[in-house]
């Protein structure tokens, strides 16, 4: 019987695995990845069988009763099978699934941890996720419902003050804002987005939450997360007086 390791592979930029999970992949016999996960990552497990089990929104997306089976078939055939997530793989991943489809099998797992996309968003923007005097919180959110699954409250987090970054939201931004506005948070709630972050061509854009329905509008292709808070209103950008207190975008052509 084999062991599977859940490794978070971090946001996209290769160079930000862990040594463990890296050490690991370097004897991995099977690799199970996601995705979002850079190829270059794949590429240090020189030796494993590699499997493709991505999943983006909206396109056709290996079941994850497949995935769960097959790490299971796998560890009773390999010493060393590695499910690889893009950031960490207990965040928004469905790692609970496969652990306990692991668990039913009586397969011995281990999760190593990755930088997860909130921590890199926050790193490219160079702004603080907690603030002296000014949030003493991170909630990390998603208002992304799954097939089959229960609507839960998302956005009551996310109302109460201190840092929210929303995951798998910027397709809804105009159902987002309207939540969250409707929930009496101010529409100058500083916002940004960070579409691949840690990647060469990571961008952001700064925005009051009045303006974050038009998100949608504009071509965002890679992951991105949505980050409000009062941490942000002094995001580093290029004042623009025309624009002041309407939007702050810099760094692309975002709304131009
Ligand atoms: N387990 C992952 C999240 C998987 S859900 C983690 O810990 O980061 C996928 C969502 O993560 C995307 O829809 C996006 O919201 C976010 N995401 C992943 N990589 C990202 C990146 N490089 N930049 C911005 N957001 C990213």
């Amino acid at each position: 019987m084999g062991k599977v390791y859940l490794i978070g592979a971090g946001p996209g930029a290769p160079d930000l695995i862990t040594l463990r999970g890296a050490e690991i992949l370097r004897r991995a016999d099977v690799v199970f990845y996601d995705a979002l996960v850079h190829p270059e990552t794949v590429a240090l497990a020189p030796d494993a069988k590699t499997v493709a089990v991505g999943k983006r929104c909206s396109q056709v997306s290996t079941e994850q009763r497949f995935i769960n089976r097959s790490l299971v078939e796998a560890a009773r055939k390999h010493e060393i099978v590695v499910r690889l997530k893009g950031g960490d793989p207990m965040l928004f991943g469905r790692a609970q699934e496969e652990i306990d489809a692991l668990e039913a099998a009586g397969i011995e797992f281990e999760v190593v941890p990755g930088v997860t996309a909130a921590l890199a968003a926050a790193a490219d923007l160079g702004v603080s996720l907690t603030r002296r005097g000014l949030s003493r919180s991170v909630t990390l959110a998603t208002p992304r419902v799954g097939a089959g699954e229960e609507a839960t409250d998302w956005a009551a987090g996310v109302t109460h003050g201190g840092t929210a970054v929303l995951y798998m939201g910027v397709g809804q931004a105009p159902e987002i804002a309207a939540a969250l506005l409707s929930r009496g948070l101010s529409p100058h709630t500083p916002v940004s987005v960070v579409e691949s972050a840690s990647l060469p061509d990571s961008r952001s854009f700064q925005f009051p939450l009045s303006e974050l329905r038009r998100a949608a509008e504009n071509g965002i292709e890679g992951p991105a997360v949505i980050l409000l808070g009062e941490v942000f209103r002094q995001a580093p950008a290029v004042q623009d007086d025309e624009f002041e207190d309407d939007f702050l975008a810099y760094g692309n052509s975002w709304f131009r």
